[in-house]
């Protein structure tokens, strides 16, 4: 007779013997935050999907209406708090050994909720940078302001437009954060949570991660590609299953 394994405890009593954890959060680690995950009928603006506006091709088209939807996107985060997964996973950051955070959301909860080296694949929609890519170094700005002033941003190097310093649909990711992204794979347990884990980075990450040797783990409410080949899959929201592992270290 084997008791059934309860995956909550399963995950804790690894990170109880373990500080090699390396923590990849996607869209749903956000939602319970109230931050839209812009896919589908959820990221409806005026007529526009996040497709439409979110490519390099639509800002050099129209910048005004690019801007307008990030400001629009801006005011919609700035009412959204950290919720319960933000701040376990910020607890986790700030403990000694190789605790590693990496996310695909570009909200900054986990920053506001105090994480450590934070690794953001995509940007910040806090964060600007310059169009016209006119120096190397500023990278990019904060600017935290809502509303941003009327006009347009602009550069404070070139003058020129400045973008919001995300990561568009067809753009390549920053290939020092891929690279601090792909070495924290090298760890003991990999956790992906609120992400599909199908698209890239979030698949490749999982599969370096396993090939390491890493224990794998998936918090999702819904069953994704990864879900059958993950150690363990939590089907619950990352707001409860964080602070419910949290409770048992
Ligand atoms: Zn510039």
């Amino acid at each position: 007779m084997s008791p059934a394994v309860d995956p909550i405890e399963q995950v804790a009593a690894r990170l109880r013997r373990t500080q090699r954890v390396t923590i990849l959060t996607g869209a749903g680690v956000s939602a319970a935050s109230g931050v839209p995950t812009f896919r589908g009928k959820d990221g409806l603006w005026r007529q526009y999907q996040a497709t439409d506006l979110a490519t390099p091709e639509a800002f050099a088209r129209d910048p005004k209406l690019v801007w307008e939807w990030y400001r629009w996107r801006r005011e919609l985060i700035a009412g959204c708090q950290p919720n319960a997964a933000h701040d376990v996973i910020a607890q986790w950051s700030q403990r000694g050994g190789a605790w590693q955070v990496i996310t695909q959301n570009v909200d900054d909860l986990d920053l506001r909720a105090g994480t450590r080296d934070l690794i953001r694949l995509h940007g910040s929609i806090w964060e600007l940078s310059c169009w016209q890519r006119c120096r190397r170094v500023p990278r990019p700005w904060r600017d935290e302001r809502v509303p941003l002033p009327d006009g347009l941003p602009t550069c404070p190097v070139c003058g020129g437009l400045a973008r919001p310093a995300v990561v568009w649909f067809g753009e390549d990711l920053d290939r020092l954060d891929v690279a601090r992204a792909t070495a924290a794979t090298d760890c003991d347990v990999f956790i992906a949570a609120g992400t599909s884990s199908v698209v890239y980075p979030a698949a490749s990450l999982l599969g370096q991660a396993k090939a390491c040797g890493a224990f794998t783990v998936e918090i999702n409410p819904a069953v994704t590609a990864a879900s059958a080949d993950v150690d363990c899959a939590i089907a619950q929201g990352a707001e409860v299953a964080f602070p419910a592992i949290h409770a048992r270290l």
